[in-house]
């Protein structure tokens, strides 16, 4: 069934409105017709069984009609990947969207090559993916900060794992069988957050602030360089199977 993101509230008997884009992909595209069911859901108040009320000129109308699955989110991970090129991004925002990240916040480091970031076809990609992955919500993508911002504002509590290519860092799973990061098993689950650099790596001084910091855990991805996007998706994969929600 067609599940959509909507913006507007869910409730029994609630009329949605969808975007003009998407009343046109459901009528054009997917041929619905008045009466026909599809399931919504805007984060906040859980997926709905909805109808196709009224198919408008201006749009269409949708009638919430039943809760199907109570509004949940998965473990509290984000990604933070420095800039690289347009096409990988996309990549990168996508596969964050499919293995669970609540966030994906982009960073400019001294090797980032900045390609102009759309935010408008990213934030696009990362609600595509969240209505096909059945999530219940749609990862926040965030405009490119500084590296140094985003270490000088750390949130208290939150763990940072920072992908270090350049050997000698534990692998992955070891650092997760180290640490209380087991989510739903009643402990508080550890808020991680996942440090991908740029396609030039980071430089030595980025590297020695990071390994220097008490939130931060270097780990190894392995003997060989991974470019971004394949990085990106290779610690989620270890992180949500080590700590996050795999093991439901
Ligand atoms: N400077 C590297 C390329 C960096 S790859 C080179 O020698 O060409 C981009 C990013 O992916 C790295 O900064 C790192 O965060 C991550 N990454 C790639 N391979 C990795 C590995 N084997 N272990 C840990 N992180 C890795």
């Amino acid at each position: 069934m067609i599940r959509l993101h909507v913006n507007g509230d869910l409730a029994a008997a609630a009329p949605v409105a969808p975007t003009l884009d998407q009343s046109r992909y459901l009528t054009q595209v997917m041929r619905l017709k008045v009466g026909d069911d599809l399931l919504a859901f805007n984060g906040r108040d859980g997926e709905w069984r909805c109808t196709v009320a009224e198919v408008l000129k201006k749009g269409v109308i949708l009638l919430a009609e039943e809760q199907m699955r109570p509004q949940t989110f998965g473990p509290d991970l984000e990604l933070i990947v420095a800039v690289v090129k347009k096409a990988r991004v996309e990549t990168i925002v996508e596969k964050a969207a499919e293995l669970g990240a609540r966030r994906v916040r982009l960073v400019l480091t001294k090797r980032t090559n900045a390609d102009r970031i759309r935010l408008d076809r990213l934030d696009a990609i990362a609600e595509e993916a969240a209505e096909q992955t059945g999530r219940m919500d749609v990862p926040v993508v965030d405009d490119p900060v500084k590296l140094d911002a985003v270490l000088d504002g750390w949130e208290a509590g939150r763990r940072l794992m920072f992908c270090d290519e350049t050997g000698g860092a534990p692998a992955v799973t070891a650092l997760m069988r180290q640490s209380p990061s087991r989510t739903g098993t009643g402990d508080a689950p550890a808020k991680w957050s996942i440090l991908i650099g740029p396609e030039g790596g980071f430089s030595p001084e980025e590297g020695e602030r990071l390994r220097a910091l008490p939130f931060t855990t270097a780990v190894s991805l392995g003997p060989r360089i991974l470019r971004a996007d394949t990085a990106a998706i290779a610690a989620m994969t270890l992180w949500q199977a080590a700590a996050g929600d795999w093991d439901r």
